[in-house]
């Protein structure tokens, strides 16, 4: 799969790392206009316009807030949080890739646990595979991820992957742990 890039704690990328195609996508987001956490991975902005197309067809109100972030401005971030939890070391952030979006509910700014109960949390949870996205840090695989529940943080994964992590309940960790990432033999 051309999108499972796995990016944690233990594999951090790069700090030159810059996706070469980011674009923003045709979503409303809480970030002024030219700010990069407008900006996604192209694949990864079409999906994001057709999910919130659906999402809009179908009342539920979603909103942006932060796309692509560079390694400095997680750097910035890290050194600001001062060892506070949730905050990822620089590099760590799969922010950085391009791929991961924060949507809260659009009359919820807050990116809180809360955001899984309400109806915008629910429709997302889902809907997501759907195009190509999963619920990237689920609840109770905090230790395997190594982040906490993040009911707002979907990354794209594309279809396919989308949908075989959905339907079994697997982290993209337990995917490469089990070598299913690597072509069969
Ligand atoms: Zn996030």
């Amino acid at each position: 799969y051309l999108f499972s890039i796995l990016v944690n704690k233990k594999n951090p990328l790069n700090p030159h790392y810059i996706p070469s195609d980011l674009i923003e996508p045709d979503i409303p987001f809480y970030a002024p206009g030219n700010d990069p956490r407008r900006l996604l991975q192209r694949e990864a902005a079409i999906a994001a316009e057709e999910l919130f197309e659906r999402a809009q067809k179908e009342k539920i109100h979603l909103w942006g807030i932060s796309g692509y972030r560079s390694y400095k401005r997680q750097e910035e971030l890290f050194s600001s949080a001062n060892g506070r939890s949730g905050v990822a070391p620089p590099g760590c952030s799969e922010h950085q890739t391009g791929l991961a979006l924060d949507i809260p509910a659009r009359m919820n700014y807050e990116l809180e646990e809360s955001f899984a109960k309400t109806k915008e949390g629910c429709w997302l949870a889902h809907h997501c595979a759907l195009f190509g996205f999963i619920l990237r840090y689920p609840k109770n695989k905090e230790e395997i991820t190594g982040f906490p529940f993040e009911p707002w943080h979907i990354r794209y994964t594309g279809i396919g992957l989308a949908s075989s992590l959905t339907l079994t309940g697997m982290t993209l960790e337990e995917y490469y742990e089990r070598g299913l990432h690597l072509p069969p033999k």
